[in-house]
């Protein structure tokens, strides 16, 4: 076994060359082997980084707009080069298949590409002659210093869904990535600077509550944008806000894919088995709930099974369909459920021990595993599993299968399979969840919408990316401007009225 190596901050452009107090061990999750060990960073050292990130602020918020998207055109070339490396980096620390991880990293680069248009993205508004010889416009500014910090399970693409917008905004970044796998977001975040970033507005400290609690208390610390479960999520959010940040914090899922009977079910069956398993099930936007209304269960759990049949679980860099799970710890939760389900009642159709793993090391491994006649009430319905669990639930009306989602506490995506417009016209207009496939599993929008979900699934009212998110990251500002004219000048008290 060789020795870890040693993972550290990206601070004004170079790595850390200090000595850190405490540090986190970074695994293989494919063989169990430790690779890294992170440096974790204390609130002071946090406190430094920010004051640093606050002075190089200064110059890249009075950048041009020409100087900031030329940075971001050389980022995006940059990124588009080394997006193999970068995949390489996920799949050794995540687990995911080099395939998803390269997927990864190829939807983060279209918030790049998004952001290239910055000049356009910040026009404002102009009327001239509002009020005789006055005239009125808006611009949006930068806030300063923002924070991102993210979750493991897609440790390149969700900082890529703040990042970019926010540097093109004329911001100064401080992202803290998770613990588990944070080389992917460092490999990215040293791009910058090859961009022609100035030094100290993009900085990566690693850590863990104690840098996370530095960093929402942080006078100079204008924004937080936090994506991980839904208990830390909401403690960020009321952190952060009672410090006076604007905050997005987006929090856990439980989604679920209605399946009417009209659908077609071979498509509905693809779809229930890539949405519920890509990834180990290790997605925000994975379906963990399956909705069937009958009579068309035994069919369409019939057509699972098969598909399930065929999947290859293994190391995710011998072209397996699906990874380990990120750590032993997680991946023992995630087996609990397997009893608890039995125990509860549920019917466990397929059982992802029982399975082979593909891996030359003690990798942590789970197969796709499928429940049948799974209700609310028990923990494999109301748990985010965040593994590779499929649970059918079966309904006998459309009606039923929307008042169950619509129950949920989450709200973060759900989807419906169905042949007839007008049901789906329904859905997409009733459901109470943020993002909304027809006929789609994963909707997760593209770079120029804006990705969230309702209810427990996000804290705040912004979303992340799109113009949502160049409203996060910019403060309005309305100019009513008046050039001299002696005929308009003398006394009045009175409230500003437009002749
Ligand atoms: P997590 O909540 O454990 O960690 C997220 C971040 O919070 C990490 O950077 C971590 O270091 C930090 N953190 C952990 N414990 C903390 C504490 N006590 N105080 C302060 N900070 C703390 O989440 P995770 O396990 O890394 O990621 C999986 C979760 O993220 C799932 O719940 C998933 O649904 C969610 N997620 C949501 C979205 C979304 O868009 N809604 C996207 C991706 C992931």
């Amino acid at each position: 076994m060789s020795t870890p190596t040693r993972i550290t901050h990206l601070i004004d452009g170079r790595p850390w060359t200090g000595t850190a107090e405490r540090t986190s061990p970074v695994y293989n999750p494919a063989t169990g082997e430790q690779t890294g060990a992170l440096d974790l960073a204390s609130a002071a050292l946090v406190g430094d980084v920010v004051k640093s990130a606050a002075a190089a602020w200064e110059g890249w918020a009075d950048a041009s707009l020409a100087k900031r998207s030329g940075v971001l055109f050389a980022f995006r070339e940059l990124l588009n080069e080394r997006k193999e490396e970068i995949a390489a980096l996920i799949t050794a620390e995540h687990g995911k298949v080099l395939s998803d991880a390269l997927g990864e990293v190829t939807r983060g680069l279209e918030v790049a590409e998004f952001a290239c248009g910055i000049p356009h993205l910040l026009r404002g508004g102009f009327s001239e002659n509002a009020s005789t010889n006055v005239d009125v416009y808006s611009i949006r500014q930068p806030l300063g210093v923002v924070a991102v910090i993210s979750p493991f399970n897609f440790p390149a693409m969700v900082p890529m869904w703040f990042i970019p917008i926010a540097i093109a905004c004329g911001n100064a970044v401080v992202l803290k990535p998770s613990e588990k796998d944070p080389s992917a977001a460092l490999a990215v975040a040293a791009l910058w600077k090859e961009a022609g970033l100035p030094d100290g507005v993009m900085q990566v400290v690693n850590g863990d509550k104690e840098a996370v609690d530095a960093l929402l208390t942080h006078p100079d610390v204008k924004s937080v944008s936090f994506v991980g479960s839904t208990p830390i999520a909401k403690y960020v959010y009321e952190t952060g806000t009672a410090h006076g940040k604007r905050v997005q914090a987006l929090g856990g899922a439980k989604n679920h894919m209605l399946v009417l009977p009209d659908a077609d079910l071979d498509l509905a069956a693809d779809a229930a088995v890539n949405a519920g398993f890509g990834s180990a099930g290790e997605r925000c936007m994975a379906i963990s709930a399956l909705v069937a209304v009958e009579p068309i269960a035994d069919e369409l759990i019939s057509k699972i099974k098969d598909r399930m049949g065929k999947l290859v679980t293994g190391d995710g860099t011998r072209g397996c369909d699906m990874g380990p799970l990120v750590t032993s710890q997680h991946r023992d939760k995630v087996t609990s459920y397997l009893d608890a389900g039995v125990a509860e009642g549920a019917t466990l159709v397929v059982d992802g021990r029982e399975a082979e793993f593909e891996s030359d090391g003690e990798g942590y491994f789970l197969a796709p595993t499928l429940f049948d006649n799974v209700k609310p009430g028990m923990s494999l319905y109301d748990d985010e599993i965040f593994g590779p669990v499929l649970s059918v639930v079966r309904v006998h009306s459309y009606d039923e299968g929307l008042e169950l989602i619509n129950s949920n506490p989450y709200g973060n995506g759900t989807a419906i399979f169905t042949n007839d417009g007008g049901a789906a016209r329904k859905f997409q207009r009733h459901v109470q969840v943020g993002m909304v496939g027809v006929n789609v599993p994963i909707p997760v929008p593209v770079s120029y919408y804006s990705f969230g979900g309702w209810k427990n699934s996000l804290f705040g009212d912004t979303h992340a990316h799109g113009m949502e998110g160049v409203h996060f990251f910019t403060r309005g500002k309305v100019v009513t401007s008046r050039w001299l004219d002696p005929s308009h000048g003398g006394l009045n008290l009175g409230f500003p009225q437009n002749d």
